[in-house]
C-alpha cells in the first residue's frame, strides 16, 4: 500500500529539510523527486560551493508581497541552526564576506548531509519520479506518477521556481496552486543580469568583462557592491540584486565613483578649466575606473578634444554620465541564468507558522514556490531551511 502520513513533492533544500524533521517526529514519509540525483540546484549552487545560509539572515532580506510572512520561520530556524548541523557533520566552511557561509571543498557536501538527515530520520526519497497530477478528495491527497500512485493526509510541494530549466525547473507548483484556486503573484527571473536597451549596447558592449564597484539606485532601494559589463548587459552581485527590485520600463541609477556626487565632480571639472585643463582630472577619473570605461563616460557625454575648452554644459553632462548614468534595462538575462524566480504562489493565504494552506487543510507550500526572494548571498537556502523545518514541525 503506498500511503504514507506525508507525501513531499521535490527532493530539493527545502524537501529534504522537511523530510527529515517530519520523519524524525515519527511521521512516515515519502518524498518524490524527478531528477536523477536529490537537490541538484545545490551542486551548482555558489560557484559549486554553495553558500548555504547568511549568518545575518533577516526578514528585510527578502522581498515578496507579503513581506512579513518571512518572520516566523526566521525567528525559528535561524541561521546557526544550520550552522550546527554543519557543524555536526564535520563539513569545512568559511565566511567569504558580509556573512556568507561557503563549503570549503564542495556543494556536494551539503547535499550528501541533507540525504544522510533524510534516510537517518526514517523517510524515503525516490529519484526519477516525475509527478503528473495531484488529486484530492475526502482528506486524502493522491499523487498520481506514470505507473503508480501514493497517498497520504499531508502533502508538501516544495518543487522550486522557474529558474534553470536546464536542471529540470518547472511551474509545477504554480499548476498544483491553481488547481487548488491560489493566488499567484506573477513570476519572473531574479539575481539575474540586466540587458542594455540597443542604444546603451552599442555603447558599451565591447567594454565586456570590465568590473568595478559602483553604487546603484532603483526606486528606494541602493546599494554599493560590484558590477561587471558584459557582451549584453550589467551583471554582477550588485545588478543581480537589483533584479529583485527592477521591473520593466523602471531606470537603474548608477554611480560610477560612488565616493563622489554630481556637484563635487563638476566643481572639480569647472576648477581644472580654470587652471588651464591639461588632463588632471581625466587622470584622476582614469585612476579611480577602469581607462576603457572612464574614456568610454566622457565620449558619451560628448567631452571630446581640449577639455579646456569644454563648455560648462558638457562638464556638468560628464559629471552626471560618471554619477547618475540612468540605465533602462531591455530585459533581464533570463530563466536559464537566473538564480532565482521572483514572485510564486501568495503567502496570504498560509500559515506562516506551519506553511499550512488556510484554505485546503492538509497542503503545505515551502521554499522557492512561495512569493519570498532572498537577496544574493546564502538568503534562499536559509528560507529553504527555515520553511522545510517548520513544516517539517507541522506536518
Ligand atoms: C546557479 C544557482 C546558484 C545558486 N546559488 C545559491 C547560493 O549559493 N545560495 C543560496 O542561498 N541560494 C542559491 N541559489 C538559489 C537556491 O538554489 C534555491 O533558492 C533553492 O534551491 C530553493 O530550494 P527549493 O527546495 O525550494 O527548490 P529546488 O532546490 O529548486 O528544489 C525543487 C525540486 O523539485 C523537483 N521537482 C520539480 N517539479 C517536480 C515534479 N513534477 N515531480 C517531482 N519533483 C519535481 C526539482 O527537480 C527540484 O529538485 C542558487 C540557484 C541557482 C540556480
Amino acid at each position: 500500500m503506498n500511503t504514507y502520513d506525508v507525501i513531499i513533492l521535490g527532493g530539493g533544500a527545502a524537501g529534504l529539510m522537511c523530510a527529515a524533521t517530519a520523519a524524525s517526529r515519527g511521521r512516515k514519509v515519502m518524498v518524490l523527486e524527478q531528477s536523477r540525483r536529490p537537490s541538484p540546484k545545490i551542486l551548482v549552487s555558489g560557484g559549486g560551493r554553495c553558500n548555504f545560509t547568511n549568518i545575518y539572515a533577516k526578514p528585510s532580506n527578502y522581498h515578496s508581497s507579503n513581506p512579513g510572512f518571512v518572520n516566523d520561520a526566521l525567528a525559528r530556524f535561524k541561521p546557526k541552526d544550520f550552522i550546527a548541523i554543519v557543524k555536526k557533520k564535520g563539513i569545512a566552511y568559511h565566511e567569504k564576506k558580509d556573512g556568507q557561509l561557503f563549503c570549503d571543498k564542495s556543494a556536494k557536501e551539503i547535499i550528501d548531509l541533507l540525504v544522510e538527515r533524510t534516510q537517518q530520520s526514517g523517510a524515503s526519497l525516490l529519484l526519477n519520479q516525475k509527478v503528473q497530477q495531484v488529486y484530492h478528495e475526502k482528506d486524502l491527497f493522491t499523487v498520481q506518477l506514470e505507473d503508480q500512485s501514493y497517498q497520504s493526509s499531508r502533502l508538501v510541494i516544495a518543487t522550486g521556481g522557474l529558474s534553470w530549466p536546464q536542471l529540470g525547473a518547472s511551474d509545477f507548483g504554480y499548476k498544483i496552486a491553481q488547481q487548488f484556486g491560489m493566488k499567484i503573484v506573477e513570476p519572473s527571473p531574479a539575481l539575474v543580469g540586466l540587458n542594455f536597451s540597443p542604444s546603451d549596447l552599442t555603447k558599451f558592449k565591447d567594454l565586456a568583462g570590465i568590473h568595478l564597484t559602483v553604487s546603484a539606485s532603483c526606486g528606494a532601494w541602493n546599494m554599493v557592491e560590484d558590477i561587471m559589463i558584459t557582451h549584453t548587459g550589467l551583471s554582477g552581485p550588485i545588478m543581480l540584486n537589483a533584479s529583485l527590485v527592477w521591473e520593466p520600463g523602471k531606470e537603474i541609477v548608477i554611480n560610477w565613483i560612488p565616493e563622489m556626487t554630481v556637484e563635487e565632480t563638476y566643481a572639480q571639472l569647472k576648477k581644472d578649466k580654470a587652471a588651464g585643463g591639461r588632463g588632471e582630472f581625466r587622470i584622476w577619473f582614469s585612476e579611480r575606473i577602469p581607462r576603457r570605461l572612464a574614456d568610454r563616460i566622457a565620449w558619451n557625454a560628448g567631452a571630446r578634444g581640449a577639455w579646456a575648452e569644454l563648455p560648462d554644459e558638457t562638464l556638468m553632462s560628464l559629471a552626471k554620465n560618471i554619477h547618475e548614468y540612468r540605465f533602462v534595462p531591455q530585459d533581464t538575462f533570463g530563466y536559464r541564468v537566473a538564480e532565482v524566480t521572483k514572485g510564486g504562489v501568495d503567502t496570504r493565504e498560509f500559515s506562516p507558522q506551519t506553511m499550512e494552506s488556510l484554505k485546503v487543510p492538509g497542503l503545505f507550500f515551502i521554499g522557492e514556490v512561495l512569493d519570498i526572494t532572498g537577496q544574493l548571498g546564502g538568503f534562499n537556502f536559509q528560507w529553504a531551511w527555515a520553511s522545510g523545518w517548520v513544516s517539517g514541525q507541522a506536518v
